[in-house]
C-alpha cells in the first residue's frame, strides 16, 4: 500500500507519489521555554518524518526559530533585559528540549536551525519582488501585501474573505490599505531592535520568514509538504501561500498537514491558569521522555487530545510492558537452566500479521493510535515466546519491536555483554551458588555502575537488562 496523507489545502488523502520529500515545519518563537503543546508538534513531525524514512523516502527536512518578533521585544522589556539574550538564553533551552525529546534539528545537513535575523537580506529581496510584481506597497509603517490581489487568498482555509475579515485586526500604528493585508516590512520605533532596508530601518513580518526560509534552505520553489498546528492555517499558512504563489506563480506547497492542538484537563494551557507544564517540567517529574511520547502516540496526529493525569498513568503503564518484554527478551538467552523451544511456521505467521497492520496503520496517513497498539499485540506474543523458550521467536519479535520502537523514537536498546561483564556475571553466580549474598550484591553493584546493566535474579542465573527491573 502506498503511504497515503490528508492534504488540509485539497481535503482528501492523497498518495504520496515522490520519493524524495522536501518537508518544512514552523517552528517556535524563542520567548520562553517549550511547553508540552510545542513537545506534540515537534514530535509528531519527527515521527513522520522517521517512517517516511523507514519506508525509503528521502527526507529533507527545515524547520525555522521565530527570533524576533512582538511577543520577544515584549518579554525583553517586561524582564529588562535585550532582546538578543532573551533570544539566546531560549534558544539553547529549545535545543536542550530537542536533546531531551531525543529529535533531530530541523535542518537535515546543519548544526543549527535557520533563523529569522540570520536571513534578513533575503526577505528584503522577496519583499521588493512582491512590490514589483504590484501584490506589496509600502507606507508609513511599513510594506503591506495586498490580499485582494491575489485571487486564490483563502483557499487554504477554505473561508471567504468576510470570514476572513473578522479573523484580523488592525494594529492601531498600522496604515495599511484594507484590514485584510498583512505586514511583510514593520518600521521600528527608536527603541526597538532594526535592520537597514531600502524602506527604512524595521524588522520582517512573520509570515514573510517561512516563506523565504523554506523555499532558500529546501532550494525549491514548490515544497512537497508544509506542516504545522490547526492554529496556523489562518492567517499564517494563508499568508505564506499568498506571498510565495505570487511572486513565483507556482504552488507553495503540493501537501499541507496540520496537527490537533494540546489541551490540559479540557483547559486551554496558559500561564494565567497556572496550568502550563513544560517540556523539562515533564522531564524533572517523570524522567522518561518515552511517558510523554507514548501519551501523544495515542491519538491521531490531526485529532485534538487532552492532557491529564489519568492518560499519562496509562503512558507509564505501557512504557511498563515494554521494559516487561525488554528485559525478560535480554535476559533470557543468560538462563541456562532453559532449553530452546524449536518455533512452527504458525508462530512467525502471527508476528508478520501484526508487523503487516502497523505498516498499513502508519501508511494510511500516519495512524499513530491503531499502529501503537499493534505493538502491544507484539509484545503480548513475545512475552509468550518467552515463557515457552522459543529463542527464534523471540528475537524476532524483539527484532521487529525495537526497528518500529525506533520510527516512535522510543528508547529501547539491545543488550551487549562484554567478556568482562559475563565473567563477572558467572563470578556472581558462583558467589548465590556458596550463599555468600554479600559478595553476590557487591558484584551485581559493580556490574551496574561499571556496564550500565541492572541484574534481575531468575532462577539460578543472573539475568541482566538495561532497565531498572519491575518494581
Ligand atoms: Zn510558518
Amino acid at each position: 500500500m502506498p503511504i497515503q496523507i490528508y492534504n488540509t489545502l485539497t481535503r482528501n488523502k492523497e498518495e504520496l507519489k515522490s520519493r524524495q520529500v522536501k518537508m518544512y515545519t514552523c517552528g517556535v518563537t524563542v520567548y520562553d521555554d517549550c511547553h508540552i503543546g510545542h513537545a506534540r508538534s515537534l514530535y509528531i513531525f519527527e515521527v513522520i518524518r522517521r517512517y517516511l524514512e523507514y519506508r525509503g523516502v528521502e527526507v529533507k527536512f527545515v524547520r525555522n526559530i521565530t527570533d524576533i518578533d512582538d511577543k520577544i521585544i515584549n518579554r525583553a522589556r517586561e524582564l529588562g533585559i535585550g532582546w538578543k539574550e532573551l533570544v539566546d538564553k531560549y534558544i539553547k533551552s529549545y535545543y536542550e528540549d530537542l536533546g531531551l525529546l531525543g529529535i533531530r534539528l530541523g535542518l537535515s545537513d546543519g548544526k543549527e536551525e535557520p533563523r529569522a535575523t540570520k536571513n534578513i537580506p533575503d526577505m528584503i529581496k522577496y519583499i521588493e519582488d512582491l512590490i514589483a510584481k504590484g501584490y506589496a506597497y509600502a507606507t508609513d509603517s511599513g510594506v503591506y501585501f495586498s490580499v485582494r490581489k491575489f485571487k486564490d487568498y483563502g483557499k487554504l482555509s477554505g473561508q471567504s474573505i468576510d470570514q476572513m475579515l473578522t479573523g484580523v485586526r488592525k494594529e492601531a500604528d498600522e496604515t495599511k490599505e484594507d484590514p485584510l493585508d498583512f505586514a511583510l516590512w514593520k518600521l521600528s520605533k527608536a527603541d526597538e531592535p532594526s535592520w537597514d532596508s531600502p524602506w527604512g530601518k524595521g524588522r520582517p513580518g512573520w509570515h514573510i520568514e517561512c516563506s523565504v526560509m523554506s523555499q532558500k534552505f529546501l532550494d525549491t520553489d514548490t515544497l512537497d509538504i508544509h506542516a504545522g498546528g490547526r492554529d496556523l492555517i489562518f492567517p499564517h499558512h494563508e499568508n505564506e501561500i499568498a506571498q510565495s504563489e505570487a511572486r513565483t506563480g507556482k504552488p507553495f506547497s503540493k501537501a499541507w498537514i496540520h496537527h490537533g492542538l494540546l489541551t490540559i484537563n479540557g483547559q486551554k494551557m496558559a500561564k494565567s491558569l497556572g496550568n502550563f507544564v513544560t517540556i523539562k517540567d515533564f522531564i524533572n517529574k517523570y524522567h522518561d521522555a518515552d511517558i510523554l511520547k507514548l501519551f501523544f502516540l495515542s491519538a491521531h496526529y490531526s485529532n485534538h487530545i487532552d492532557y491529564n493525569e489519568d492518560k499519562i498513568e496509562e503512558s507509564k503503564k505501557q512504557k511498563k510492558s515494554f521494559n516487561k518484554f525488554f528485559h525478560e527478551a535480554n535476559s533470557w538467552p543468560l538462563l541456562k537452566t532453559r532449553n530452546k523451544v524449536g518455533s512452527t511456521v504458525e508462530d512467525k505467521d502471527k508476528i508478520d500479521k501484526i508487523c503487516a497492520k502497523f505498516k498499513h496503520a502508519m501508511d494510511d496517513d500516519f495512524n499513530t493510535s491503531i499502529a501503537l497498539a499493534c505493538l502491544f499485540e507484539l509484545i503480548d506474543l513475545g512475552l509468550g515466546f518467552v515463557s515457552s523458550d522459543k529463542e527464534d521467536m523471540i528475537n524476532y519479535a524483539k527484532l521487529q519491536l525495537e526497528d518500529f520502537s525506533n520510527i516512535f523514537g522510543l528508547t529501547v536498546k539491545a543488550i551487549i555483554i562484554t567478556k568482562e561483564a559475563k565473567e563477572m556475571l558467572e563470578e556472581r553466580d558462583r558467589a548465590r551458588k556458596d550463599k555468600d549474598f554479600k559478595r553476590a550484591d557487591a558484584i551485581r553493584e559493580e556490574i551496574k555502575k561499571k556496564f550500565n546493566l541492572y541484574i534481575a535474579d531468575t532462577g539460578s542465573t543472573s539475568a541482566v537488562s538495561l532497565i531498572p527491573p519491575e518494581e
